[in-house]
């Protein structure tokens, strides 16, 4: 069968077209990012208005694209078997954009919505990198939004470990970007500063670095960073950045890192694998390569083109709905009468079917 997906739950508008083999056919991101830039950060109205905007644009571009990647022009919506759609969590404005999208386009075509997980979107992206990724394994969900260990116990079958008490990782980064005046989104930037930096330069808090449990906090070395800022610029100091990004990088990723050992040494899982933007973190891929595979674990990462908001880690757990049992897409919550639900929790929507990714 042939898949559409539609992510809208924050400032990308992303679509993708999968086969039955879990294969991208076509993968498409609009990103709404220039517009919140001098915000700092994504502003929920706007980012609803770009959906608007952009998704039927992005809707043409795939299908031309799977056309292309089938030898002809485009495809037309009668070519495809099932409509995937991210209907939580996020941004309840952006979510409903692509959500009223999917169902349209599931009522004119006749095929049936399949609601998905963003985060579930984010965990089984490592499907791409590592196709026979199989549970038991931990796996780390690091994100704008999000920070999280989670026990994949079986598909489907989630326990989560821990979660940030406060700020995500990836808020943290743009926070501290923010703080430089380097703009938003800050992972990308801070992280090739941080590529040449010292990370032993200045020391900063490794928060509940030892508190036993696989929570996190990363407000308290967020404004650590900045306290440090003020105070070198009122010193009459220059920053040098570099150094202090990869100071505050280094931080963050020995306490993802001892909390992670410590998560697959407790499950005494043989695998782990990391999702979300984050996960694009050069520093925090190879921190966990190293640290792992010394201990005979193995490690994921998704590919760098599937770490952020995309359609195609939507599209995977579509998939793996529909196999799971023809019935799911005729619950009474899937189906025209879904709703986007900007809290969902990470078991929401999943099955226990595996998923295809060749
Ligand atoms: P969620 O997935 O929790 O709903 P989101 O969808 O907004 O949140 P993602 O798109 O998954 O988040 O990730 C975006 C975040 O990833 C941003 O905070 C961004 O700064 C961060 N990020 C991107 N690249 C890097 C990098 N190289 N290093 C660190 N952080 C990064
Ligand atoms: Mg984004
Ligand atoms: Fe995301």
């Amino acid at each position: 069968p042939l898949v559409l997906s539609v992510e809208s739950s924050c400032d990308e508008t992303a679509m993708a077209l999968i086969d039955g083999h879990g294969r991208i056919c076509a993968n498409v991101v609009a990103t709404s990012i220039d517009f919140h830039a001098r915000f700092g950060g994504v502003v929920p109205e706007i980012a609803s208005r770009k959906h608007v905007e952009a998704i039927v644009g992005v809707f043409e571009e795939t299908m031309a694209q799977a056309g292309r990647h089938f030898g002809c022009d485009t495809l037309t919506a009668d070519d495809l078997d099932a409509v995937g759609v991210t209907a939580g969590p996020g941004l309840v404005g952006a979510l409903v954009v692509g959500v009223a999208f999917a169902k349209g386009l599931s009522a004119a075509a006749d095929l049936p919505l399949v609601p998905v997980n963003h985060l579930e979107g984010h965990m089984l992206a490592n499907l791409f990198a590592a196709p026979d990724l199989r549970p038991p394994f931990v796996a780390s969900l690091v994100s704008g939004g999000n920070t999280m260990l989670v026990h994949v116990r079986a598909w489907g079958d989630y326990q989560i470990l821990g979660a940030t008490i406060d700020d995500a990782v990836g808020e943290a980064f743009d926070k501290v970007a923010k703080a430089l005046g380097l703009g938003y989104p800050g992972g990308p930037v801070i992280s090739r500063l941080a590529a040449r930096g010292n990370r032993k330069a200045i020391h900063f808090p490794r928060a509940m670095m030892h508190s036993g449990d696989y929570r996190f906090s990363l407000s308290g070395l967020k404004t650590a960073v900045i306290t440090y800022i003020e105070g070198e610029m009122r010193a009459g100091r220059p920053i040098d950045l570099p150094d202090l990004a990869a100071s505050f990088e280094a931080a963050v990723i020995d306490v993802q890192v001892a909390k992670a050992l410590a998560a697959v040494e407790e499950t005494g899982v043989g695998d782990f694998c990391v999702g979300g933007g984050v996960a694009a973190n050069p520093q925090l891929r190879e921190a966990y390569v190293r640290k792992f595979s010394r201990r005979g674990v193995r490690v994921s990462v998704p590919p760098m083109a599937v770490c952020g908001d995309n359609g195609a880690m939507i599209a995977v757990c579509a998939l793996r709905s529909l196999r799971a049992d023809a019935d799911f897409v005729e619950r009474p919550e899937t189906g025209l009468p879904l709703d986007a639900r900007p809290n969902a929790q990470l078991s929401e929507w999943t099955s226990p079917a595996e998923p295809v990714v060749d």
